[in-house]
C-alpha cells in the first residue's frame, strides 16, 4: 500500500531471516539420520498466525520441499498465487473437495473409500493421479483408521485404477505434553507393525512415503519417522513446549536454536494523565492508586488480542515492559506507561515479539509461551489466534 494514510495501525513483521533460519537448523539437525527427508511444513491456521502466503512463500525459499494444509481452501489461496509446489491436506475434503484436490494437483489424507472413488475417477477423466495418504489410527482417536481397517484402504486404493498410495501417516497423541515417550513409542510400534505389513502384501517398500514426525518427534528424534518429517511449530521458531526442550536436554542432546519469527506491533494512538482514585476502562476493572499516564493502543480482541490478558497482559514500549490496564475493548487497550522514558503518540508498541531499548544495549521479549501462560492456554492458540486481517509483512 502506498498511501500511507491507509497504513494499518497494527500489523505483523514476518522474519523471512529466522524462517530461513529455523529450516535450516531444522533438516541439518534431520539430516543426522543420515537420509534426506522431505520436509513438509504445515501452513494451516494462516500459517500459524504468521500470514499464509508471506509465510509459504519465504518457508518454500528457504529449501522446504511440501507444504500442508488443512482444507481445500488453503489449497486454492496457495495455488491461484502461483505456488506450484507439492501440497498435501490434512484435513477433511468431501468427495467433491477430493476431486478439487486432484484438479489442483494436490495430494491428501484418506479415510474413506468415498472419497477415494471420487478423486480416482476425477483422476482419469483428467489422466491425472489422485495421490493419497493412507491416515493409521495408532492412539490419537482424532482421525485414520485402525491396523484391519487402514491396510484394507491401502488394498482398495492399490486396486483403484486413477489412484496412488503415496504415502501413509500416523499423529501422535502424547508426546509434546509430556517428558515420558513411552505413549508416542507404543503409537510408533503400531504404526510400524501396519507399515509392514502394507509393505509385504503391496511391495511399496521404495516408493511409500511414511511419515508422522512433528516439530516434537523432529526434535527429540532426530531420525525422521519414515521419510518426510511433517512439522509446523519449529518452523516458525517455537519449541512445542517445555516438556520437548527438557527431553532433548535428557536425551544428552544440544538443543538447537530456534528464532521465533513473528513481531506483533501497534503505534500508541494517545496518551493521557488519569488521577489517582480514576478507573480505566469497561467494568472500571482497573484503578489508579497514584496520577498514571495512560497510553491507548488500537487494537482490540477484535485483532485477536486476548480479553483475557486484560490487567495481566504486558507489552513492550521503548523495548521495557508497561502492563496492560483495565479491559481490553473490542479495538483498544490501554496501557500504563508512567514509568516509560520513551512512550509518545505515534511509538512502536510491541504486543508480541522483542523489541530493543532506543540506545540498542538492552531488550526484551514478550513470547508467545509467556503470553500463552497469562491465558491459560498453549502457544500454538495464541499465534494461530491472531486475526486474518492483520497485514502480515515479510521483513528480511
Ligand atoms: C498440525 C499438525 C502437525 C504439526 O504439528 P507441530 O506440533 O506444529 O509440528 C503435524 N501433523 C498433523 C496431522 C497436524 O495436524
Amino acid at each position: 500500500m502506498n498511501d500511507p494514510t491507509m497504513q494499518p495501525n497494527t500489523w505483523i513483521d514476518v522474519s523471512r531471516a529466522a524462517l530461513t533460519h529455523n529450516i535450516d537448523v531444522l533438516r541439518t539437525a534431520s539430516r543426522r539420520a543420515g537420509g534426506e527427508p522431505v520436509l513438509c511444513v504445515m501452513v494451516k491456521g494462516n500459517a500459524y498466525g504468521h500470514g499464509l502466503l508471506p509465510a509459504a512463500q519465504a518457508l518454500l525459499d528457504a529449501g522446504t520441499h511440501w507444504l500442508a494444509v488443512h482444507d481445500i481452501s488453503e489449497v486454492q489461496t496457495l495455488r491461484h498465487a502461483g505456488i506450484t509446489a507439492p501440497i498435501y491436506v490434512v484435513g477433511y475434503l468431501s468427495p467433491d473437495q477430493a476431486r478439487a484436490a486432484v484438479r489442483m494437483d494436490t495430494r491428501f489424507v484418506l479415510y474413506d473409500a468415498q472419497v477415494l472413488i471420487a478423486a480416482a475417477e476425477e483422476a482419469r477423466s483428467l489422466g491425472k493421479l489422485a495421490r493419497v495418504h493412507v491416515k493409521v489410527e495408532t492412539g490419537n482417536n482424532r482421525q485414520g483408521l485402525r491396523h484391519e481397517a487402514a491396510l484394507a484402504l491401502c488394498r482398495l486404493v492399490a486396486n483403484t485404477p486413477g489412484a496412488l498410495l503415496e504415502g501413509l501417516a500416523t499423529h501422535f497423541a502424547d508426546i509434546e505434553d509430556t517428558t515420558d515417550h513411552r505413549f508416542a513409542n507404543r503409537q510408533l510400534e503400531r504404526f510400524r507393525q501396519t507399515a509392514d505389513a502394507i509393505h509385504t502384501e503391496l511391495g511399496l517398500t521404495e516408493r511409500l512415503l511414511v511419515h508422522a514426525s512433528n516439530s516434537a518427534a523432529l526434535l527429540l528424534w532426530p531420525d525422521v519417522v519414515g521419510k518426510m518429517a511433517r512439522f509446523g511449530i519449529a518452523a516458525y521458531g517455537l519449541w512445542p513446549s517445555k516438556e520437548t526442550w527438557l527431553s532433548v536436554c535428557e536425551l544428552g542432546q544440544k538443543p538447537v536454536e530456534l528464532r521465533p519469527a513473528l513481531t506483533w506491533k501497534t503505534v500508541i494512538a494517545q496518551i493521557h494523565d488519569v488521577p489517582a482514585g480514576e478507573y480505566v476502562g469497561y467494568g472500571r476493572t482497573w484503578r489508579a492508586v497514584r496520577n498514571t499516564r495512560v497510553a491507548v493502543l488500537p487494537v482490540g480482541y477484535y485483532d485477536g488480542y486476548d480479553r483475557g490478558l486484560s490487567n495481566i497482559g504486558k507489552v513492550l514500549v521503548g523495548g521495557v515492559r508497561a502492563p496492560i490496564i483495565g479491559r481490553i475493548a473490542m479495538n483498544m487497550t490501554m496501557i500504563d506507561v508512567t514509568d516509560s522514558a520513551t512512550a509518545r503518540v505515534g511509538a512502536e508498541v510491541v504486543l508480541l515479539g522483542e523489541q530493543t531499548t532506543p540506545d540498542g544495549n538492552d531488550s526484551d521479549r514478550i513470547s508467545a509461551d509467556e503470553t500463552a501462560a497469562w491465558l491459560g492456554t498453549i502457544h500454538y492458540e495464541v499465534v494461530t489466534r491472531i486475526a486474518e486481517h492483520i497485514e502480515r509483512r515479510l521483513v528480511s
